[in-house]
């Protein structure tokens, strides 16, 4: 059996499924592990170094695709330059682990399908505690709300931390989170680290003791709706909830010297949170970093993948921020793939057992149908609308 790690072709991905620590690991129970030439190199992991671990190194991306029992990637997959589709070059049966943004674009699911190829959807695995190691999504959202913080600091025209010098006393920054999520408490404990006062808000309560047990105050707003939703994720909420936050969200925003948003509710657009007439409100110099931007923003003005500034507030919408952290964002990641292969393996040998709810979670497609209700869901809302 051959597990086989493909080399990035989107743009802006740096990551890379494994490194070679994992491959190493594979290697020694016995798996065949092929690594397309060059698949680390952006991550700093050189094709000697997968060698030295026991990988072969394919340079023929054809062979790599069209026979690997295994696909490792870490972007879903998309169109090469010649106009192919990364997907056509599975062969029929084989199995796919990769981000694949299912509920975004159902259409590439459908294609996985009717390729007749058995994919495993990243932010599928569900939050349980079994399958914590394999939670890919909890391990990019981690780095990113680090990241976050890193560029307000750097953005921001003052210190973070609160200074006694010959020079005067210079107060700390203000830092307000918005989501309190798995980037959110990220952001908040690097925020604290760096010597800034730190409020942070969530629509789910529950999150209060964890804001605070990270030495930040919660910004507490009575909504008279249930606001979790299976799973623990947060639920899309009614407008008259999203007009009381708003307005009682106003105030810390006016105060903040940098605003950290990372709101999001899954499969649906980023709640908008951060209104115009907030950053009107934000003295020149604050700074608003937008960890939504991809998913619409939490803010009225983010440009997803530009810095915008209006009245001397600068308000940042980066996308994918774990790939500027290529290292170890693929180390994670590749441990979170390695513990489904886990799953996934027995004896050396593919294990599909759908009793298994990593699995039956997990995988999107299999045996030429979609296996997802929500997946399912979302194309008919496509359908729909087109018609
Ligand atoms: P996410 O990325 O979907 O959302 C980020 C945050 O935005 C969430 O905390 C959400 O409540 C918040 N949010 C949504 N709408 C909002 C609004 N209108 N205003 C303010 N905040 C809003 O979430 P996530 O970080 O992936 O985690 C979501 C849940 O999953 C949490 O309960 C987390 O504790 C849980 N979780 C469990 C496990 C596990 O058990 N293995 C692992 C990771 C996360």
């Amino acid at each position: 059996m051959k597990i086989a790690v493909a080399k990035e072709i989107e743009v802006c991905e740096r990551r890379v499924g494994l490194i070679p620590d994992t491959v190493a690991r594979l290697v020694k129970q016995g798996v065949e592990i092929w690594v397309e030439s060059g698949a680390g190199e952006r991550a700093f992991f050189t094709d000697e170094a997968y060698a030295a671990a026991g990988a072969k190194i394919i340079s023929d991306t054809a062979q790599l695709w069209g026979e690997a029992d295994i696909l490792l990637k870490v972007s879903p997959p998309q169109e090469r330059e010649d106009g192919s589709c990364e997907i056509d070059s599975l062969r029929e049966g084989a199995i796919l682990l990769s981000f694949l943004n299912p509920l975004g674009n159902p259409l590439l699911v459908q294609r996985l399908a009717s390729k007749q190829v058995t994919a495993f959807s990243m932010e599928m695995i569900p939050r349980s505690t079994r399958a914590q190691s394999m939670d890919a999504l909890s391990s990019q959202a981690s780095i990113a709300g680090y990241k976050a913080v890193l560029i307000a600091a750097a953005a921001l025209p003052k210190y973070f931390p609160r200074l006694t010098t010959a020079a005067g006393t210079i107060a700390p920054a203000k830092v307000f989170i918005i989501g309190a999520g798995v980037a959110g408490l990220q952001a908040i404990a690097t925020a604290r680290r760096l010597g800034a006062i730190v409020e942070a808000f969530d629509i789910r309560p529950a999150v209060k003791e964890e804001v605070q047990s990270l030495g930040a105050k919660f910004v507490e707003v009575k909504l008279e709706e249930e606001t979790v939703a299976a799973g623990g994720y947060a639920k899309e909420v009614s407008e008259t909830s999203k007009q009381r936050t708003q307005e009682a969200i106003a105030a810390h925003v006016k105060t903040a010297d940098v605003v950290i948003t990372t709101a999001q509710v899954p499969g649906k657009k980023a709640p908008l949170l951060v209104t115009q007439e907030m950053v009107a409100q934000m003295k020149p110099g604050s700074v608003i970093v937008d960890l939504a931007a991809e998913q619409g923003g939490n803010c009225a003005c983010t440009d997803p993948g530009r810095d915008v500034v209006i009245n001397g507030v600068t308000i940042i919408g980066p996308i994918n921020l774990p790939s500027s952290m290529p290292i170890h964002a693929s180390q994670v990641y590749a441990k979170n793939l390695l513990a489904l292969l886990q799953v996934l393996l027995k004896d050396k040998a593919i294990n599909l057992n759908f009793e298994d709810d990593i699995i039956r979670d997990t995988c999107v497609t299999h045996a030429g149908e979609i296996r997802n209700a929500r997946v399912l869901d979302a194309l008919e809302g496509m359908s729909a609308s087109i018609s």
